[in-house]
């Protein structure tokens, strides 16, 4: 069985984000991490691995080369081999084009099942997962907080807001894990020494075959408009309960005419 694990690098979470006003896009220049939702997928993808007793793991990022550096981290928890997916035609990729140039990606790789993260933290659209299934016209369970495989099918106990769904999909598949899955391991030192001499590809879009008009900004089906600051806070109250907190409360809501 091979495993392909999407994951995306991020701005480091200390990181002050900001947006780039020339491009409108998240200024990604500074420091760089693995996004820790993926380390949930990489976890889960090692955990399949080690139930089937043989499997391969393969991390799979679309990305500037500093990435490979975060992308090592995957590497020194257990996985494989990474590939990464570097262009610079690729820059300003929205949705559609990203999924594209992975899609792509995996179809070369043509793995039994595809892992992702919950969602990234930078963009936080939770939808990437099935926008790829769609390309790849393979089934998609998202939000799975339990998983297991038997009889070359998949099952994923995927959480809701009313309780679980649980649903039974055929290999080949997508899958979207939730941070809720498991504990993801630390690397260990012989893990972290071991990563650099791991295989470590890097692919360009002519390597993938996807066109100059299929990526980058020319792919892309969004268009920024405009940015703008967050209308700032009205004045605000603190209210500490000293045991009359209920009735500060209701004096302020009355006053604001909110009751
Ligand atoms: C106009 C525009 C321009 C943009 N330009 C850029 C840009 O230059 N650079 C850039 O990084 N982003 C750019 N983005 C954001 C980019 O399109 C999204 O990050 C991408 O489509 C994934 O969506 P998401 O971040 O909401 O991921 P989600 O849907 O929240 O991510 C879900 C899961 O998908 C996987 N995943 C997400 N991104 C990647 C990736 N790149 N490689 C592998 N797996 C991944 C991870 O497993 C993640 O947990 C741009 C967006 C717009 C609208």
């Amino acid at each position: 069985m091979k495993i392909a694990v999407c994951v995306k690098c991020v701005p480091d979470s200390s990181a002050h984000t900001r947006i780039d006003p020339a491009t409108k896009r998240l200024d990604r220049s500074g420091e760089a991490a693995l996004n820790a939702f993926d380390v949930n997928a990489v976890e889960e993808a090692l955990r399949l691995r080690e139930a089937a007793g043989e499997a391969e793991v393969v991390v799979l990022s679309l990305g500037p080369e500093r990435a490979l550096e975060p992308m090592r981290k995957a590497l020194a928890m257990g996985a494989d081999r990474l590939v990464l997916v570097s262009d610079e035609g690729a820059a300003g990729s929205d949705l559609v084009a990203t999924s594209r140039i992975l899609g792509a990606a995996l179809e070369r790789e043509s793995p039994d099942l595809v892992l992702f993260g919950q969602q990234a933290s930078d963009a936080d659209g939770a939808v990437l997962q099935a926008a790829v299934a769609d390309r790849l016209q393979r089934p998609l369970i998202s939000q799975v907080a339990e998983l297991t495989r038997e009889d070359g099918k998949l099952r994923g106990k995927r959480q809701t807001e009313y309780g679980y769904d649980v649903i039974e999909a055929p290999l080949p598949a997508v899958v979207a894990v939730s941070d809720a899955i498991n504990e993801p391991r630390y690397p260990s030192l012989k893990g972290i020494m071991g990563a650099k001499s791991k295989p470590q590809e890097t692919l360009s879009l002519g390597d993938l075959g996807v066109a100059a008009d299929e990526a980058g900004e020319a792919g892309s089906r969004t268009t920024v408009l405009a940015l703008g600051e967050p209308p700032a806070r009205g004045d605000t109250v603190k209210i500490e309960d000293d045991g009359s907190g209920a009735d500060k409360i209701l004096k302020f809501l009355l006053e604001k005419k909110a009751l």
